[in-house]
């Protein structure tokens, strides 16, 4: 069979592209190869995403797709954004990044807000095909939900009336950035 390595250390994002890849690859994840992390250097999820794909297929001779996602709030001049991780890793957990986050909205009049998620597909000494995938929604008042990862449990899709934290999982990943980004991917890579 042949393999693919799905480029991210974070088991969420893992498990919701193993689910999208076809089902003809065995899914490698770069903890298993003890491969480590690229420093996001990158100034945008498109710039992280291709940076990651890149860097993983040093270590393997087979494709690499790799993410890089977060989440944009509007009245917080799109804040995380590429900083989505390192907003946990700072507050120390997700939870408290999310509380930290509705604090901080408590008087914002919009609550709009924007999955966002690149993925970049590479074959070794072959060139990146890259793309973005966006979904919009709003951030609940509360944490809602104990389903999925990150900030799941504060985001609900435009015309939801749940988080993704509420959800199950197969609904999610049936709508989400990452679900918008791989079918815009899998028009150009018709192996996937
Ligand atoms: P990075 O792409 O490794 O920089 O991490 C992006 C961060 O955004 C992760 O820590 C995720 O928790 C968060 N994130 C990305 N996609 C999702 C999602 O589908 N649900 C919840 N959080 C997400």
């Amino acid at each position: 069979m042949k393999k693919i390595l799905i480029g991210t250390h974070n088991i969420g994002k893992f498990r919701e592209i193993g689910y999208l890849v076809s089902k003809k690859y065995i899914k490698i994840s770069p903890l298993r190869l003890k491969i480590p992390s690229p420093k996001e250097t990158g100034k945008s999820f498109k710039g992280n995403s291709i940076l990651k794909a890149n860097f993983f297929s040093r270590y393997v001779s087979f494709p690499v797709i790799s993410d890089d996602s977060g989440l944009c709030i509007k009245s917080l001049n799109n804040q995380p954004g590429i900083y989505s991780a390192r907003l946990a890793k700072k507050h120390g957990s997700f939870f408290k990044a999310m509380t930290f986050i509705l604090k901080k909205m408590k008087n914002k009049k919009s609550r709009k807000a924007t999955f966002v998620c690149s993925l970049s597909f590479k074959i070794p000494q072959k060139r990146i095909v890259t793309v973005v995938g966006k979904l919009h929604g709003n951030i609940s008042k509360k944490i809602l939900g104990s389903r999925g990862f990150g900030y799941d449990s504060i985001f609900i899709p435009k015309n939801e009336t749940q988080t993704f934290g509420q959800m199950s999982r197969r609904k999610k990943n049936r709508m989400d950035h990452r679900y918008i980004a791989f079918k815009k991917l899998k028009k150009k890579i018709k192996i996937l």
